[in-house]
């Protein structure tokens, strides 16, 4: 349970809640550049910066129960400084290995690069024929294809796209995980588009764009495990955050229900609002009851795959109801543009889809169960 975590992790999430709590208030507005550099300085001086970062880069490699403590910890801060706190992670290049690992790890975790991942492909009408391609080209791979929502592609210096390589001769062939840098000749961004969680994405085209076999991460045709590997992490993280802004969003509901309403008496009297209030403790009770225990899986070196779908279906899920029925409890006043839960209804949206559809997950846990034998009750 989130309270039961050692002292160290209780300690860690007082750090990072006095961290925010010092920082200038500067309302629900975007931070300006000098501010997010101020931030990150501040956070090396509080030894965060590093937190997610790994050991032998001078990180602090926090395992998966402190990174859903730290995680959780900032979202339920509803901070708009909580992109700055952490230093960037290494994502699919973690697991890059020789000259490419030299080349692009450092300079990622020193904020001098950074990279997109690019695995989700168009659907419908304008679908290509297959998914991405590859077909070798002596020591090269000519990739061809498209991905449909590469978030921060605009400025990224590289992608990290799945690819499936054809097979030739006995060269290995299958999925592949290939670094992209931008600007490779065959490479160009057929759109640039904002969602309204405030994320900015863009689809790229591949046309025979040429690119060195060595840019493999891992092997020829473990690409989906590589793949998979990131956006499993990405789920905890989700799962993290949902309840993070749960919690965020039931203590605003307090204030609100126990101020004075201008009725003369506070809302929080009405039964009927108390009925509605509970379920915002209900849901945030269980979900973080549920993000712990699967943290704790985690953390034990378990397989936890299906437990961690699980929880960022009801996370993501509950924390949609949970900001819905805020919105309705706040009143109109919580819809004007610019209101933290206005903010906070169109960010948890998204939660839904970012990281896999809710619905394509809850397949893989049935499929994991019926055709694997794994899943925990
Ligand atoms: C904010 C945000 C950021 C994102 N960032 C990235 C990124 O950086 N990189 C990246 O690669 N992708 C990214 N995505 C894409 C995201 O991973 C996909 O949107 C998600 O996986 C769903 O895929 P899709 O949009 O192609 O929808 P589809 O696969 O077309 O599915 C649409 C809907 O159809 C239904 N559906 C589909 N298949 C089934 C099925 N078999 N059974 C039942 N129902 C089904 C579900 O309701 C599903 O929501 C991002 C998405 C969002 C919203």
């Amino acid at each position: 349970m989130p309270e039961t975590v050692p002292p160290d992790l209780l300690d860690l999430r007082s750090r990072i809640q006095s961290f925010l709590a010092a920082l200038p208030d500067v309302g629900n507005d975007d931070v300006p550049a000098d501010l997010a550099e101020e931030v990150r300085a501040r956070s090396r001086e509080a030894a965060l910066f590093t937190l997610l970062q790994p050991r032998s880069l001078g990180g602090d490699e926090a395992g998966p129960l402190a990174r859903v403590v730290a995680w959780e910890a900032l979202a339920a801060a509803n901070s708009p400084y909580a992109h700055f706190v952490f230093g960037p992670r290494p994502g699919i290049v973690a697991r890059a290995e020789g000259p490419l690992r030299d080349r692009l790890l450092p300079a990622v975790l020193a904020g001098e690069k950074r990279g997109s991942f690019a695995f989700t492909e168009p659907s419908g009408p304008d679908a290509p024929p297959r998914p991405t391609w590859a077909r070798r080209d002596g020591d090269d791979l000519l990739v061809t294809g498209r991905k449909s929502y590469v978030s921060g592609g605009a400025t990224a210096d590289f992608y990290g796209v799945l690819v499936n390589v054809d097979p030739e001769g006995d060269r290995p062939a299958g999925p592949a995980m290939l670094v992209i840098e931008a600007g490779t000749p065959g490479v160009t961004m057929d759109r640039r588009f904002s969602s309204l969680d405030g994320g900015h994405h863009v689809s790229l085209v591949f046309e025979e764009a040429r690119v060195p076999a060595a840019n493999v991460i891992g092997r020829v045709g473990d690409g989906m495990r590589g793949a998979l590997g990131n956006i499993t992490d990405e789920r905890l993280e989700l799962s993290a955050t949902s309840c993070g802004i749960a919690m965020w969003t039931t203590e605003f509901v307090t204030a609100h229900v126990t101020a004075t309403h201008p009725s003369g008496n506070r809302l929080g009297d009405r039964e009927g609002v108390r009925l509605r209030y509970s379920d915002l403790r209900i849901e945030t009770y269980a979900a973080r009851a549920m993000l712990y225990r699967t943290a704790r899986m985690v953390e034990s070196g378990a397989d936890a795959m299906n437990e961690i779908m699980a929880t960022k279906v009801f996370t993501c899920e509950a924390v949609n109801r949970i900001v819905d029925t805020a919105v309705q409890l706040v009143g109109g006043n919580a819809l004007i543009s610019g209101h933290p839960l206005e903010k906070l209804y169109r960010r948890v949206r998204s939660l839904r889809l970012a990281g896999g559809a809710t619905d394509v997950l809850r397949l893989n846990i049935a499929r994991g169960r019926i055709e694997f034998e794994s899943g925990t009750l």
